[in-house]
């Protein structure tokens, strides 16, 4: 268990000396920047562990083994919880219970599900608005040029604060220009919308271009974690 605390130390380490450096080189405040740790596939002893070494933020993106995980932490109240993963309408309910951040806002139909749930169990949800950056595929999100009405949208919810977008580069293609379109669907949902000024961008492979286009809050897996298990 020691063993495995240090290691996750010394990735931690490495992982904000990276964000840092790369907020230094854009001028930023490495204060103004967000950790949340990715802990999907990992048990709930490391989440505990990470909260001992000064992690306040985790990310789930399966709802199958998020839930029992977070009902499992010793650290709860040290955590804020974001769901991160693609959400079907009928875990709205499940989601609403345990996490406290829902990044994945990708549709009307969620919206409404999510509202309605977080309503059944007395609770308010940060959400993002997750934008597709996949011109290809289109895969990921709604249409950047869909993004405001659906901001809007959450705008009207009665449970849902809307802090702002989240979106996960594509697989081929340069993560920073991804990166710069999400700035500038982030900066027009936020002139109807002053409150949403979270951009949730970058990973462990691309953290930095995230950095340099204003994420501020990343997603880091794997650089802290070591490779998932059953993912390959
Ligand atoms: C898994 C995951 C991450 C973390 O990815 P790493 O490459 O392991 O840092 C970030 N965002 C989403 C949406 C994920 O599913």
């Amino acid at each position: 268990m020691s063993a495995r605390r240090d290691e996750l130390a010394g990735n931690l380490a490495r992982v904000r000396h990276r964000i840092e450096e790369a907020a230094t080189a854009a001028n930023r405040d490495p204060a103004s920047i967000d950790l949340i740790v990715v802990t999907k596939y990992f048990p709930a002893s490391d989440a505990d562990l990470l909260a001992d070494l000064g992690v306040t933020q985790i990310g789930e993106n399966k709802d199958q083994e998020a839930g029992a995980k977070v009902d499992e932490l010793t650290r709860r109240d040290s955590l804020t919880v974001h769901f991160i993963g693609q959400l079907q309408s009928n875990k709205a309910n499940h989601v609403a219970r345990y996490a406290d951040v829902v990044q994945s806002i990708d549709r009307p139909k969620i919206v409404r599900a999510l509202d309605a749930a977080a309503q059944t169990h007395d609770r308010t949800l940060d959400v993002l608005v997750q934008v597709s950056l996949d011109e290809r595929t289109g895969r990921g999100g709604v249409a950047p040029d869909e993004a405001n009405a659906l901001a809007d949208l959450v705008g009207e919810t009665h449970c849902l604060n809307l802090r702002g977008v989240m979106a996960v580069a594509p697989l081929d293609g340069d993560p920073q220009r991804a990166f710069a379109r999400l700035r500038t669907v982030a900066d027009g949902i936020r002139a109807g919308h002053p409150e949403a000024t979270w951009i949730s961008a970058g990973m462990s492979g691309d953290l930095e271009a995230a950095v340099a286009e204003g994420a501020t809050h990343l997603r880091v897996g794997s650089a802290i974690l070591g490779s998932r298990p059953s993912l390959g």
